[in-house]
């Protein structure tokens, strides 16, 4: 079992407390990278996330002043920082990610609450200029209500900053449900909210029952916004669940990006973007590169670059440092990975570095690189989510946007190319929420990040990431031109 100081209340958490709870039921954490149990937690039910919405409605009464909204917001950067060496420890324990990822990770998770502490000052009332109708028109940025926050395992608190520091800025309590994988450091962060002495209710915790709560979440009045990262799968269910309540629904879903690179391409930031992009999480993140894209006459060149960097990458444990990739989460994601490379093997692709292992394991995927594959297989159709790149080759732009944008998904895509107007001409085309030009980055907490067609609905990050939680509330207000009081506008 994992022993840490900011696990000692290993508990769901609502109205400003640990609740320890007697459940019949339970669930164990586990490290991927040695199995190990790292903890047994109670499973707690949709009642229990009834009680948390309770107390996160409270909060609403008095909608939170900005000032405090921006206290809030910077305490809680702060926090992540002086508990970088913690927040990552337990990071890297329950997902299997190398340290080195899980600092960046609460890195990245502080600079989204830092950001929205910045915008809250944008949320103040705005008049409509010119008087329409000869009356004072404001715009108020209200509170949406309760938001739900649901987080999947693989960035257990950059998911949850995102989602998290745009409900505070609004001005919005939540109820957070993190992964059955990964809820310690969930529940780590809430022994330090605990400590900033927040108003009760304004952060709640939950987990366990996911079915359960998200049902909670989706038929319960209070809650007005469900904001949702995960698999295109569940981001149905909750659609169709909350449709009959008219509920905002945020949904950062699955992605299946192409790596576009054209012949004139700078090769090395090519590959150099490549590696970084592909290999973080094991592979398994949404942002990961699914589908390399190489024009003809330089993919023999590419394939050669990137097989013998995919094959020096060290996989191990994630103690230390002396790893480049970490464990899948579990055995069925292995298995998984390893039904997609042989399905691709079988249709022709060879294995230029990895492939197929031999091993029982199921924690350790080689990193792999397949080509040629082409946009029919498997491991182009289904998010890959594992450390395995697929190279295919296209003739024309023409040919690369149309088999790009051949997939229901559009979150991420990369472009790489040395001449900068078909560069972005190519990106005005393909049908994706992010796409980096010569770089394969993931986003940033100040920039709106999300995804079109089946990736899902909304944005996080930047301004657009808050106004996610705010209802927009006019007031068309008759006033007296000459009396000074009647222009104030709040
Ligand atoms: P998942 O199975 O959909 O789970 C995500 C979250 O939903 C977990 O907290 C899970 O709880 C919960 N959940 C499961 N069934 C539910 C239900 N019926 N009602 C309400 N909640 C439910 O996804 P995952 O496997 O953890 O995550 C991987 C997926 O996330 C990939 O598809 C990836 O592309 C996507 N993702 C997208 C983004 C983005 O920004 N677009 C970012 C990261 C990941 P339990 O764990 O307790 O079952």
């Amino acid at each position: 079992m994992l022993k840490h100081p900011l696990l000692c209340k290993a508990h769901g958490y609502w109205g400003g407390a640990f609740r320890p709870i007697d459940s019949p039921e339970s669930f164990c954490v586990i490290n991927p990278s040695t199995l190990d149990v790292l903890a047994k937690l109670p499973n707690l039910t949709g009642e229990h996330a009834t009680e948390a919405i309770m107390s996160a409605r409270e909060v609403l009464r008095t909608p939170p002043r900005f000032e405090h909204r921006v206290g809030w917001l910077t305490a809680i950067a702060d926090v992540h920082l002086e508990q970088r060496e913690s927040l990552a420890s337990i990071i890297a324990q329950e997902n299997g990610k190398p340290l080195r990822e899980a600092l960046q990770e609460v890195e990245y998770a502080a600079g989204f609450y830092r950001d929205a502490a910045t915008r809250v000052a944008e949320l103040e009332a705005k008049i409509v200029p010119g008087d329409p109708r000869g009356l004072r028109w404001q715009i108020h940025h209200r509170p949406a209500g309760v938001a739900g926050l649901i987080t999947p395992w693989n960035f257990p608190l950059g998911m949850l900053a995102k989602k998290l520091a745009g409900a505070l800025a609004a001005g919005c309590p939540s109820v957070v449900k993190p992964a059955e994988k990964t809820p310690l450091s969930a529940i780590a962060l809430f022994t330090l909210l605990d400590r900033l002495g927040l108003p009760p209710g304004l952060c709640n915790l939950v987990f366990g029952d996911a079915a359960a709560i998200g049902k909670v979440m989706c038929t319960d009045p209070s809650v007005r916004v469900i904001s949702f990262t995960g698999s295109t799968r569940v981001g149905q269910i909750l659609a169709q669940q909350s449709a009959p309540h008219i509920k905002r629904l945020g949904l950062e879903l699955g992605g299946n990006a192409p790596f576009v690179v054209f012949a004139d391409a700078d090769l090395d930031v090519a590959v150099e973007e490549l590696m970084a992009n592909k290999f973080r999480c094991a592979g398994q993140t949404c942002v990961c590169t699914n589908r390399v894209f190489v024009e003809k006459s330089l993919a023999s060149t590419l394939v050669a670059r990137i097989s013998q960097r995919v094959a020096a990458l060290r996989t191990g444990r994630q103690a230390g440092d002396a790893c480049d990739v970490g464990p899948m989460i579990d055995g069925q994601a292995f298995d998984k990975v390893r039904a997609l490379v042989a399905d691709a093997i079988d249709r022709g692709a060879r294995a230029v570095a990895g492939g197929l292992p031999d091993d029982q394991e199921r924690q350790y995927y080689p990193p792999t690189v397949l080509y040629p594959v082409n946009n029919d297989m498997a491991c182009c159709r289904q998010e890959l989510f594992g450390p395995v790149i697929a190279v295919t080759e296209f003739e024309s732009e023409e040919a690369v946007c149309a088999a790009a944008n051949d997939t229901e998904y559009g979150l991420a895509a990369y472009v790489f190319s040395g001449d900068a107007t078909r560069a972005s001409r190519v990106a005005s085309r393909l049908q994706f929420g992010h796409v980096g030009i010569n770089t394969a980055t993931g986003p940033t907490p100040e920039a709106p990040f999300g995804g079109m067609k089946h990736s899902g609905l909304g944005r996080e990050g930047g301004l657009e990431g808050i106004m996610e939680y705010v209802e927009l509330q006019t007031l068309p207000t008759r006033y007296d031109p000459g009396h000074s009081d009647s222009k104030r506008t709040s």
